[in-house]
């Protein structure tokens, strides 16, 4: 059997840890950390991810502010606040929820965000910065992935890692860790030839693609790492909903160890985050 790795029990102990940085911060006399999130238009699912983000800022002693928009807020409005919230000396982390309204230019929006600032790690700095090996703020969901790998193999430099996605926000900023780390890196996508012969000669496979069990048990070697990304909700033999990752789970248990969907990859992205904060509350 597979050992699964418990992505919510380490994103526990990241809150933890995160959670003593503020009051140390605090009590060296440092503004305690603030997140300001912003969010345009009356999205469901997006209103959810605000305000699970804000939950967990309470949960660490983080301040934490809100902006919530109409959507027909313009471009030239949100940027008027972001400029303010760059200023301001209570905020060290802006995150600017998405998909944005679709009058609303989402690049120029990441652009404006102060680097220093940018806890989603998504400015162009900070993808710079990531793939020039140069610090930054990491991106949330890959650095998780990268926490989750070495929560059993602390150690992974001289490996072989496929990545199975190469988008701007996942599979190109994991590969480009991966690499920082040591590993030889193969990005795989939807014009990968031979995507099976590529994964068995992997040790450690990230996938994140979103397509529902495409990582099949016989695409895996013995003892590999398998980190998944991917999450689509499907509707199971029972006729009810179930979330599913891109793995096929009970068909890898030869491998040494894999997340699982949910439980996984999932609840690191906001430990990531909090964690992205303080780091900006403490080169700010
Ligand atoms: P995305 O932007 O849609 O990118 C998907 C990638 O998969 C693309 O690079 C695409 O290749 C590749 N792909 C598609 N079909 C493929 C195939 N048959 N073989 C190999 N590669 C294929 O998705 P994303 O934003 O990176 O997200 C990926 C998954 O992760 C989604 O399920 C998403 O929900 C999940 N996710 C989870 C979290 C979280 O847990 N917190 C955060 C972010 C994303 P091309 O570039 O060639 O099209």
């Amino acid at each position: 059997m597979a050992e699964t790795i418990d992505g919510r029990a380490l994103a526990r102990s990241i809150d933890e840890q995160t959670k003593a940085e503020v009051e140390a911060l605090v009590a060296a006399g440092h503004n305690r950390p603030g997140l300001t999130v912003i969010l345009v238009g009356d999205d469901p699912a997006s209103d959810v991810y605000v305000r699970h983000k804000v939950k967990a800022c309470d949960r660490v002693g983080m301040r934490s502010t809100e902006h919530r928009l109409p959507a027909s807020t313009t471009q030239e409005e949100l940027l008027a606040l972001i400029d303010r919230v760059n200023a301001s000396e209570h905020v060290h982390g802006i995150l600017v929820q998405v998909p944005l309204p679709g009058h609303i230019d989402e690049r120029a929006v990441i652009d404006a965000i102060d680097p220093a600032k940018d806890v989603d790690g998504f400015h162009p700095v900070n993808v710079g910065r990531l793939s020039t090996g140069t610090g930054g703020i990491w991106p949330c969901t890959p650095h998780g992935c990268i926490k989750l790998l070495q929560s059993v193999e602390p150690d992974v430099e001289g490996l072989d890692a496929l990545v199975i996605g190469r988008s701007n926000i996942v599979g190109k900023p994991v590969a480009m860790m991966l690499t920082a780390l040591g590993c030889t890196v193969t990005i795989a996508h939807s014009k990968t030839r031979d995507l099976p012969g590529k994964a068995r000669q992997a040790d450690i496979i990230v996938a994140a693609t979103g397509i529902p069990e495409m990582v099949k048990g016989d695409w895996v070697k013995e003892g590999a790492i398998v980190i998944d990304v991917g999450i689509t909700r499907i509707e199971g033999k029972d006729g009810k909903d179930r979330l599913v990752g891109d793995v096929a789970f009970e068909e890898v248990q030869h491998a040494r160890a894999v997340t699982p969907v949910p439980g996984g990859v999932g609840p690191m992205t906001i430990a990531m985050l909090l964690a992205n904060t303080v780091q900006a509350a403490l080169s700010g």
